[in-house]
Parts: C-alpha cells; sequence; structure tokens
C-alpha cells in the first residue's frame, strides 16, 4: 500500500493546517459535530505531496522510505481536494506548486494563532439585507465632520463627543446585523476604533496628541470602508468618507 503516513504525522498535519483544506481556492472545513452528541465528522485527508507507492502521483524515485513517509512529504486536504491533485497522475498539480499551498497555510494559520481574523473573516457570509445596514453605516459616517475636515479646525470636545456618538450610532447598527455576517465583523472594527480613541485621548491633551489619535482613527475607519467596498461592492460618493479610504484617489481642486 505504499509508504503511508504514520498516525501521528496525520495528526500534525491535521493540527498544523487547522483541520482546513490547503487548497487556496477551497480552504473547507474538514472537521465537525456529528449529529449524535458527542461524535465529530473528520472529511480531511494527510496527502502525499510525492507519491508513497512507486508509480504513483508524483513519485520521486530518490525518495527514502522516511522521506516518503515524513510530514514534509504530506499536505492536508479536504476529500474532494486530495482526489482532484492525483486525477491524471497528479501531472496537473505539481510539487512546486503544492509546498506553495502548504507554505501559504500554515502561514496563515499561524498568523490565525497568533490573533489574525484573516481566515475566520473569509469563512463569513454576505447577505443581502447587509445593504440596508450598510448604508445606515454609510450614513452615520458621512455626518461625522471629525472623519475628514481639516484637522486645524478641529476642537478636541467637540471630536470627542463626535466619535462617542458614532460608536453609539455604529453599535445600534451592529447588534441588528447577522452574527455570521462579515458586515458584523467591519462594524465591531469600527466601533472598537472609536474606543480605542475615547480610551487613548481626553480633551485635554494638545493638539499634535490629540491629531495622532484622530488621524490613527481616520485611517482605521478608513480601511473598514475599503473592506467594506471591496467585500460588498458598495459605491461611496461621499467626497469626505472617500478622502480617508487608502489608495482611493480624490482630485484635489486646487490642480
Ligand atoms: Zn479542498
Amino acid at each position: 500500500m505504499g509508504d503511508k503516513f504514520s498516525p501521528s504525522t496525520v495528526g500534525a498535519l491535521a493540527k498544523r493546517a487547522a483541520y482546513i483544506c490547503s487548497n487556496p481556492k477551497c480552504r473547507r472545513m474538514t472537521i465537525g459535530p456529528a449529529k449524535d452528541d458527542g461524535n465529530s465528522i473528520m472529511a480531511g485527508v494527510a496527502s502525499h505531496i510525492r507519491a508513497g507507492s512507486e508509480g504513483g502521483p508524483r513519485y520521486d524515485k530518490n525518495q527514502s522510505v522516511s522521506e516518503r513517509k515524513s510530514i514534509k512529504n504530506g499536505i492536508w486536504l479536504c476529500g474532494t481536494c486530495s482526489y482532484m491533485i492525483d486525477k491524471n497522475n497528479g501531472n496537473d498539480y505539481t510539487v512546486q506548486e503544492l509546498e506553495d499551498w502548504k507554505k501559504l497555510h500554515e502561514g496563515m494559520i499561524k498568523a490565525a494563532l497568533e490573533g489574525e481574523k484573516r481566515i475566520v473573516f473569509s469563512m463569513l457570509i454576505k447577505y443581502e439585507e447587509d445593504l440596508d445596514y450598510i448604508r445606515d453605516v454609510i450614513d452615520v459616517l458621512g455626518y461625522k465632520g471629525a472623519l475628514f475636515e481639516n484637522y486645524d479646525i478641529e476642537n478636541p470636545y467637540y471630536v470627542l463627543s463626535s466619535i462617542e456618538s458614532l460608536r453609539r450610532d455604529l453599535f445600534i447598527i451592529q447588534r441588528s446585523v447577522k452574527g455570521d455576517s462579515k458586515l458584523k465583523v467591519i462594524i465591531e472594527s469600527m466601533v472598537k476604533a472609536c474606543r480605542y480613541y475615547m480610551n487613548h485621548t481626553s480633551v485635554e491633551n494638545d493638539h499634535i496628541r490629540m491629531n495622532t489619535g484622530l488621524g490613527a482613527f481616520r485611517k482605521m475607519i478608513g480601511l473598514n470602508l475599503k473592506e467594506l467596498i471591496n467585500e460588498y461592492e458598495f459605491e461611496i460618493i461621499n467626497d469626505g468618507l472617500l478622502s480617508i479610504i487608502p489608495s482611493v484617489v480624490v482630485m484635489d481642486k486646487d490642480d
């Protein structure tokens, strides 16, 4: 039956991939609850990068048995992708390509382990009704001069109370959005940005400190707006808001 991976190698591959298929176009979850309490279903496969048996997909006669069985020669995939990479005797998926998948995937899981939310975000859903809430978010943001007015006309007290009311408004919208919606994560991030500004900037701060905090706040909201545009293909026409979204070019009136 060729050189199979040991159970401990299979387990390690699965855990290093967080039980998620390593094919970047798939990323299907391969483990989850069974119908009966106390059981789980596993639909992932520790797959060979170079075949475990002679003549198999991407077989490398120069590999030793221990190299063939080593974790370096394995990649965690869902059942479908595992089957797919070996079709046509593996000619459609090269060793290099599979090693790239594995490296990219493990890197992403490592980042997620350290707190990055990207992979969780990619599993969330976009709902039709989200578009109505996005309109509410844009409305609420559009009235906040603190997001885009010239720094020197900003009054610290006004800015703080403006951001406080923004946080409240966003929080109310966020509560209505479905729990597994991408929009919820984006609005939560905006609420967090408001809270961060409020906790780190006081009305007693000098102008420099306030403007630094305000700059960071605008940047965070801008990044969230960009995410909103990318995910929901939503168009924003408010020039003030457009001016804080990274790499959205706004024509300068003096040009
Ligand atoms: Zn897959």
